[in-house]
């Protein structure tokens, strides 16, 4: 008889940072269901509109369409019009050691490149940081998380010594300051909106500042908007440090006995005089002043920020001249404070735990410390890693482009619409040698660019761990198996790596010795031991018994802590955090004569970075059924455009053409795009006669110095009625 079982299986979402708990209801062949899990504490049963939908994109019947099914390959490389023939995994692994080994020899490791992502869970990651690293040879290994995160990485470790956000979610129903910077936390982290507004309902005195260029959801609940002019924000906290100090609101006792280098950012934000700040800003002094008495003034003030600080040309400085807020005024380590970074993938975290980044090595350690190069070679059991740094994402595929990075192995992501300046990117994955793409979906822009595509499982079929905003890990659990002859990306990159070994280190014990994923946890827990992420005192065992846990958790530990930086002491070499000495820099490409507007991007509500999957899902279009180039109603009206005419928007990198939208969110001179439409669904065309290439098209690829980080928050466009 053919009665399915109706079986329960715990894992997380997929999609952001928050992490919630899911609890997937299947057959053990077909997932039927999901809801959220209840003893989950990033969201305690809830779901947004993605997470509540997550079922529909697991049907079997939409699996068959959109899936990558089996390996494929071509061999004639450079001879992309040749179509990819289906082949066993072992003929494919077979190829790809061949080609690897005989370009390693050719043109040593540096050759070579991955660019991963942050939607892999933390086993993938640490498998292929260490087949770069470990095995070829080369740190040319990065990461979409370089679009997502590492301007907050570097703010932490420039001021607090160490990449790890202090703060937990507890400190949302805690604070009485709550200061959301660069973040539509309603649409990007739903669920956390939900823990504020249930935050503002239990404590009607708790205070939110939104600084915010558009007048958000976010910013529309806020008690004061402070509409920022595009890359104002190092302005903006040096003015209110200005006030703070003329207030005498800072904390002296807290600055004298657990920081350093004060003394020179009170010298710098001297200059920043409250009418200086709120020109350039483009607020007013009384709205300045509100905001510095309201965070200098309460008892606890939490700061909430995301890809508004992040994706900047100065995206550093940005973070770290709101964490000088905290520290100025003791606003870090007490219930309800703290500079709390949303991070937007759901496991940028953990990828940055297994340092799976061009500049960074096992257990948040540095590149480019020999020290921490010594101990994770120690560990590997290898003479040494390689010191010269990798390609960051952009540097990575201008390498590509300019044929000094020969084969490129892209695992879980979609370069081809999420990178800037998507015309160089284009270029450079049909100038690349071999291109290899480990994807769960065929349906991205590069997949079309594979001269091997892999097939990867995806959620409901994964196994591992990841770890959200607030340093948790939450195991991820299969319930049904893979789909058709797809394989784990910790898998793909083991059993490749196993092949490659016989060829670059032939008779010697193999550095892959993983027959799941729980031991290559394992081994990255060891690498942990004595770090300021010190798991040593977790299990799988654990997280199977007490739910998901937060690091650091020692040996010996029942639990993790909720909050660090407690007791004052910070991991610098002098145990005291350091100010950051930042100085306001305009953004990399003003608005001219030429280029009159500033384009802004960012996310929906209902869609997820480039809808592979959300893009499945029929009733997520119902919130924003196409893309559209919002703008300030004044500035449609000058021009008599209305709703839906068509504009031709043309940056200095490309053109696609967009219908208007007057939304009363923009200000003037501003426009907005969201990221998720590429070239599949959008109308225009480049100057080249080549399909549209999506909002990243028009984006620039100008990096942070200390992050690489590129600033896709803010391009110069102009614009013409179609
Ligand atoms: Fe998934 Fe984020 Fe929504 Fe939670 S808030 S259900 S993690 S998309």
């Amino acid at each position: 008889t053919n009665v399915s079982h109706s079986q329960e299986t715990k894992a997380t979402c997929p999609y952001c940072g928050v992490g919630c708990g899911v609890i997937i209801e299947h057959d053990a062949q077909q997932v039927l269901g999901v809801r959220g899990d209840p003893d989950h504490p990033a969201n305690f049963g809830r779901l947004c509109t993605k997470g509540s939908t997550l079922h529909l994109t697991a049907q079997p019947m939409l699996q068959q369409q959109v899936r990558v099914a089996q390996p494929s390959l071509r061999k004639t490389r450079l001879s992309a019009d040749t179509p990819r023939q289906p082949a066993s995994w072992d003929e494919t692994y077979a190829y790809l050691a061949d080609v690897f080994a005989a370009t390693i020899r050719e043109h040593g490791p540096d050759s070579v490149g991955f660019y991963i992502s942050g939607q892999l869970l933390t086993e993938d990651y640490y498998v292929f940081n260490k087949l770069a690293k470990g095995l070829i040879g080369t740190n040319n290994i990065d990461t979409n998380s370089r679009l997502c995160m590492s301007s907050a990485v570097a703010g932490y470790k420039q001021t607090l010594g160490a990449d790890a956000p202090p703060a937990c979610y507890e400190d949302l129903a805690l604070c009485e300051t709550l200061f959301i910077v660069g973040s539509n936390t309603a649409f990007a982290h739903p669920i956390l909106f939900r823990r504020i507004e249930d935050a503002r309902k239990a404590n009607p005195n708790l205070k939110m500042i939104v600084a915010d260029p558009r007048r958000t959801d976010t910013a529309q609940q806020a008690d004061l908007h402070l509409a920022i002019q595009p890359g104002t924000d190092v302005a903006l906290f040096n003015g209110m440090l200005h006030i703070l100090l003329w207030e005498d609101l800072v904390d002296t006792a807290y600055i004298e006995s657990h920081t350093e280098g004060f003394a020179e950012l009170k010298r710098i934000v001297r200059d920043y005089t409250p009418q200086f700040v709120a020109d350039t800003c483009g607020i007013s002094v009384g709205d300045l002043q509100k905001a510095a008495l309201w965070f200098g003034q309460s008892k606890a003030s939490l700061s909430l920020y995301c890809q508004g600080l992040n994706q900047s040309s100065v995206g550093t400085a940005k973070n770290a001249a709101l964490i000088n807020l905290h520290l100025a005024t003791g606003q870090i380590g007490k219930p309800g404070a703290g500079p709390f970074s949303l991070t937007g993938q759901p496991n940028a975290m953990g990828g940055r735990e297994v340092g799976g980044m061009a500049n960074l090595l096992s257990a948040h350690r540095d590149l480019a410390n020999p020290e921490h190069r010594a101990e994770v070679a120690a560990l590997w059991g290898l003479p040494s890693v390689p010191e010269k740094p990798g390609k960051t994402a952009v540097e990575m595929f201008d390498a590509v482009e300019k044929g000094e990075i020969k084969i490129l192995w892209i695992a879980c992501t979609n370069p081809a619409q999420s990178m800037p300046n998507q015309s160089l990117i284009h270029a450079a994955l049909k100038k690349a040698e071999l291109v290899i793409v480990q994807e769960a979906y065929s349906t991205t822009a590069t997949a079309q660019y594979a001269d091997v595509l892999l097939p990867a499982t995806t959620w409901a079929e994964k196994d591992g761990t990841v770890t959200n905003s607030e340093r948790r890990i939450s195991r991820v659990r299969p319930a049904i198996p893979a789909f058709g002859d797809a394989r784990h990306d910790w898998q793909i990159a083991v059993e490749f790596a196993h092949v490659l070994e016989q060829q670059l280190r032939p008779g010697l014990p193999t550095l892959f010795p993983y027959p799941n994923a729980e031991s290559i946890w394992n081994e990255h827990r060891e690498s942990t031991r004595g770090r300021d992420l010190d798991i040593t005192g977790m299990s799988y065992h654990m997280l199977e018994q007490q739910g998901p846990q937060q690091w650091p958790l020692t040996t010996g530990e029942s639990s993790g802590k909720a909050r660090l930086y407690e007791d004052g002491v910070f991991p610098t070499a002098s145990g005291k955090a350091k100010f950051f000495p930042a100085q306001y820099q305009p953004v990399a490409e003003p608005a001219d004569a030429r280029y009159p507007f500033r384009l802004n991007t960012g996310r929906l509500r209902d869609q997820w970075h480039g809808m592979s999957r959300t893009g499945t899902v029929g009733q997520l279009y119902s919130h924003a059924p196409e893309p559209c180039i919002q703008m300030a109603p004044g500035d449609m009206a000058r021009r008599a455009w209305k709703d839906g005419d068509l504009l031709q928007v043309t940056s200095r990198r490309g053109t696609q053409i967009l219908p208007a939208q007057a939304s009363a969110e923009l200000q003037p001179g501003q426009v907005f795009v969201a990221m998720h439409w590429g070239a599949e669904f959008v109308s225009g065309h480049t100057g080249s006669g080549q399909p549209a290439l999506g909002v990243n098209s028009l984006t620039l690829p100008v990096f942070d110095a200390y992050s690489k980080q590129p600033e896709l928050k803010n391009a110069a466009v102009k614009l013409l009625k179609a």
